[in-house]
């Protein structure tokens, strides 16, 4: 097997795991991070223009070709070469980017992340390794991130935008254990049999491990990991003392919202309705009301004034409203059009669309009210009107974030992913798997940022997706607010 970074990256954090990438590549669940591999590409691709003019390495299946072209740039004394490829029979890497002064050279590994994670050095130290067991000089081991705190002005500043911290000290004394692990591989690599490793914190950090499903099988279906918002390590504290099955943690001495859980999905409890608290909550809102849901994306380089990096910028929203008790549903939108900075049409459209004075109902409001007051803060003219939006928001959530109204079917979660097929268990209509291209938030953030790519009939269908994505998250919520009305008429009656 030829060595990569991230197959060295991913040995590091575990050996089975490399082995059963190599072996059991069929056994992989898919991680949605679509969004952050755009973002990655496009740092990647940026960052290359740091230390000016350079030569790019590109692409070839064939590793060979990349070697035999990056060796001949490098008979020059100075140059700046990205992707530089080095390699022998074993091991491989490309280097984001490499400097060349004399014979000496520098390696910078762009992340696009805002901090460094010790993955990072495993990652250089490896680079470094490789490069340098060909016999060159490395004088210099460099990591690129991200500034999370660069504000864009008119123009994209790259050398405020990112930061550069120089790590040869650390990336030296990491060699030994580069060569160790290099040979710890090695072996392991050439196991017919699948190794065993127990689970432990490896599995989730520095990165979810895409075979923990595998790994899991042999445990009941019902186990410490199913249990929703524990954290990670006392998930493992409970497991590693064999607190495994749902009937074994029941023994031990856990949070009553966890124990909740287990207790609804092990007896299959009736729903749990607090109607008087509902009652209570419901009473707080009133007519007309409108529910509205934004959608947004985040840009790793902003493309526009006054932008920070991974910023949450709306392009979206959908609203759905009821003007009084017993009126229709009604339904307005807002979708911006790709490649423009979408944030001050869509404040516009806001004021346009919520009156002054009325309650406004989102599912989890601390990210509607952020969105919405960074528009305010940003807009002096509309911030009167953006912050009474901002300041009459109500929360669906709450109803279920304080479980007055739980099902075992919400499996500890109050995140309307889950709150919304438990309490609509059948309906077709609120099924975004029934959506065409478009299921999930972070497949509308990467939409839309690669909207302008499209051709004009492709945009077309892509923003019409958009379009019924977010109307489903208004239209569950509306649904979900008459569920509500529903169960306390029955106290009423
Ligand atoms: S789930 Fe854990 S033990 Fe299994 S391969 Fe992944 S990191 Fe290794």
């Amino acid at each position: 097997m030829n060595l990569s970074k991230s197959k060295y990256c991913m040995a590091v954090q575990c050996l089975k795991m490399l082995w059963l990438n190599e072996n059991k590549p069929e056994v992989k669940k898919e991680i949605d991070n679509e969004s952050v591999l755009d973002n990655g590409i496009e740092v990647g691709i940026k960052a290359r223009e740091l230390l000016g003019e350079h030569v790019n390495i590109s692409f070839n299946k064939d590793l060979q070709v990349m070697i035999k072209e990056t060796k001949e740039y490098l008979k020059k004394d100075n140059i700046v070469i990205t992707e530089a490829s080095f390699g022998d029979n074993n091991n491989f890497c490309s280097v984001d980017i490499l400097r060349k002064k004399g014979d000496k050279l520098e390696i910078y590994e762009v992340k696009s992340a805002t901090e460094i994670n010790d993955i990072y050095y495993d990652d250089l130290a490896y680079q470094v390794m490789v490069v340098s067991s060909l016999g060159y000089n490395v004088s210099k081991a460099l990591l690129v991130y991200i500034n999370s705190k660069y504000e864009r002005k008119k123009e994209l500043e790259l050398d405020k935008l990112f930061k550069v911290e120089d790590v040869t000290k650390k990336i030296n004394e990491k060699l030994d254990e580069v060569k160790n692990n290099l040979e710890e591989i090695k072996e392991s690599m050439k196991r017919k049999n699948e190794p065993s490793q127990k689970i432990g914190m490896h599995c989730f950090t520095p990165y979810e491990c895409p075979f923990f499903d595998y790994c899991t099988k042999s445990l009941p279906e019902n186990n410490v990991f199913k249990i929703r918002r524990m954290p990670v390590k006392k998930k493992l504290e409970l497991y590693n003392k064999g607190a495994i099955s749902y009937d074994e943690l029941l023994k031990e001495d856990i949070d009553t919202k966890f124990r909740q859980q287990i207790d609804f999905e092990l007896k299959a409890l009736r729903p749990d309705i607090k109607r008087k608290e509902i009652k209570k909550f419901l009473k707080q809102l009133s007519y007309p009301l409108y529910f509205l849901d934004f959608e947004t994306f985040q840009q790793a380089i902003p493309k526009y004034e006054g932008v920070r990096p991974y910023m949450q910028i709306p392009f979206q929203y959908s609203l759905h409203y009821i003007l009084q008790e017993k009126g229709e549903v009604e339904h307005k939108e807002f979708l911006a059009e790709a490649d423009i900075d979408p944030r001050r049409s869509l404040a516009e459209k806001l004021v346009e669309d919520i009156p002054l004075n009325v309650t406004t109902l989102a599912y989890n409001m601390s990210f509607e009210k952020t969105v919405i007051k960074n528009l305010a803060n940003l807009y002096p003219d509309l911030k009167e009107h953006l912050m009474n939006i901002h300041d009459n928001i109500k929360d669906l959530m709450i109803p279920f974030k304080e479980r007055y109204y739980y099902t075992k079917d919400m499996h500890g979660s109050f995140s309307i992913k889950y709150v919304l097929p438990a309490l609509f268990p059948n309906e077709e209509s609120l099924n975004y798997q029934n959506l065409e291209l478009i299921h999930k938030g972070g497949e509308a953030m990467s939409a839309y940022a690669n909207l302008g790519k499209l051709r004009k009939e492709e945009q077309k269908k892509v923003r019409e997706a958009l379009l019924k994505y977010c109307e489903l998250d208004t239209y569950a919520m509306v649904k979900i607010y008459q569920k509500l009305k529903e169960e306390v008429m029955e106290v009423n009656s």
